[in-house]
């Protein structure tokens, strides 16, 4: 393995990243580092890519001001709406890539691991329009929680596949996705889903989520004639954190705020703060925080947001973390409730639950900003699949706190 994976910390001395998975894995994951370093400078796959990102996701998505937002905290709140993005998050953008590189290496079907459901619906978008034969691995317990998505997946023409071991749920997913890999890697791609897992997917997965960054930089400066003071994105593996992040690394005066879910409150224990709360260690194939016991056994974690619900974190946050260019904060889920009310209520948008942690930090992170700084959010997908949650939120939570 290069050393692409690696993400040294100035802070800590710790690297992160990395690929501890089992021998019979580094082949395969080397055969996708390889088309992946060819294929990403390579000029027809980047125009493919755009293409499909123009006219069948509906690139470039726009950038909003949010008036009410901005009047309350007293600075300029501008929103990077990916809750546009057909399929109604951020997710399009990585499986589309990873669809065309899985096409370009020849390979003839794809799989994925999905938790929510989320990442296994994009897949199965991405299976239905390159017409490749698609199974989405997921935890037996998160079937039955999350019924219309499997028939959404259903609907696209994937199989979906229970996993029945361990806890039923996203980690065991991903085990069973990685082990049915090992033996079928000869025609097989797997579509990894965020930022997290064994070299190359978190430089894989931040690269196709990069044009986030990449349109909204530009955006501010021909709209604003400025760069933004803070960037804000919620964190759940970490991809739409990135993705947003990555364009502005090098304007070291901009200020990046990854926003963890907080749940039911940490003092509760009942959370998913791996980079506030966690310790680094070894998960699903890479090195970063996680939450963990004593003894290194990962800790399930608790949000209202299933896609934020994950026991880990990307390990390029780890290192951001750790090199104090980006700062992690948390919000509870009475608090992104209430900024998901506030958002629906104020500007006419249904914010995604994920996303409406982002928005319940702009009020603690963007107090010190003058007028005309701009705040940039990454509003990282749409809230209609959350409404009936929210409203059975409502009822057995009676004090919300108004944002
Ligand atoms: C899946 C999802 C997330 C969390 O995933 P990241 O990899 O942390 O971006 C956030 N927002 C939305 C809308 C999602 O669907």
């Amino acid at each position: 393995m290069k050393t692409l994976g690696q993400f040294p910390s100035a802070g800590s001395g710790q690297v992160f990243g990395g690929c501890y998975v089992s021998e019979l894995l580094i082949p395969v994951l080397t055969e996708v580092e390889t088309a992946f370093l060819h294929y990403k400078d390579d000029p027809a796959f980047q125009q493919e890519l755009h293409d499909l990102l123009r006219d069948f996701a509906g690139r470039p998505t726009p950038i909003t001001e949010v008036k009410h937002l901005s009047k309350e905290i007293g600075c300029t709140v501008i929103l990077k709406r990916e809750d546009l993005l057909h399929g109604g998050a951020h997710k399009t953008n990585n499986v589309l890539g990873q669809a065309l590189l899985a096409k370009r290496m020849g390979k003839t079907a794809l799989i994925a691991e999905t938790g929510a459901g989320q990442h296994g619906v994009a897949t199965a978008m991405a299976g239905a329009l390159f017409n490749i034969p698609t199974k989405i691995f997921m935890g037996a317990k998160d079937i039955e929680r999350q019924h219309t998505n499997v028939q959404r997946m259903k609907l696209f023409g994937s199989e979906v596949i229970a996993v029945s071991s361990g806890s039923e749920s996203l980690k065991d997913a991903i085990n069973d996705a990685l082990r049915y890999w090992t033996a079928h890697s000869k025609e097989t791609y797997y579509v990894f889903g965020t930022v997290a897992g064994p070299h190359p997917f978190p430089s894989l997965v931040a690269h196709f989520q990069r044009v986030i960054g990449d349109e909204a930089r530009a955006q501010c400066l021909t709209q604003y004639g400025k760069l933004p003071h803070t960037v804000c994105a919620c964190v759940g593996g970490g991809s739409n954190a990135i993705g947003i992040f990555k364009a502005f690394i090098d304007d070291t005066d901009v200020e990046l705020v990854g926003v963890e879910p907080a749940g039911e409150g940490i003092e509760t224990g009942k959370h998913g703060v791996a980079l506030g709360m966690g310790r680094p260690g070894s998960l699903h194939g890479s090195y970063s925080y996680c939450l963990q016991d004593e003894d290194g056994q990962i800790l399930e974690a608790h949000s209202i947001s299933a896609g934020l619900d994950y026991p880990g974190v990307g390990p390029e946050h780890s290192f951001l973390k750790d090199s104090k260019r980006a700062r992690y904060v948390s919000v509870t889920d009475d608090e992104a409730v209430a900024a998901f009310l506030m958002l629906t209520k104020k500007e006419g948008i249904i914010p995604a639950l994920e996303s409406s942690h982002a928005i319940a930090a702009a009020k603690k992170i963007g107090s010190s900003l003058k007028k005309d700084d701009i705040l940039l959010i990454n509003l990282s997908g749409r809230g209609d699949k959350d409404i009936d949650h929210v409203q059975r939120y409502l009822q057995s939570h009676t004090s919300i706190p108004s944002i």
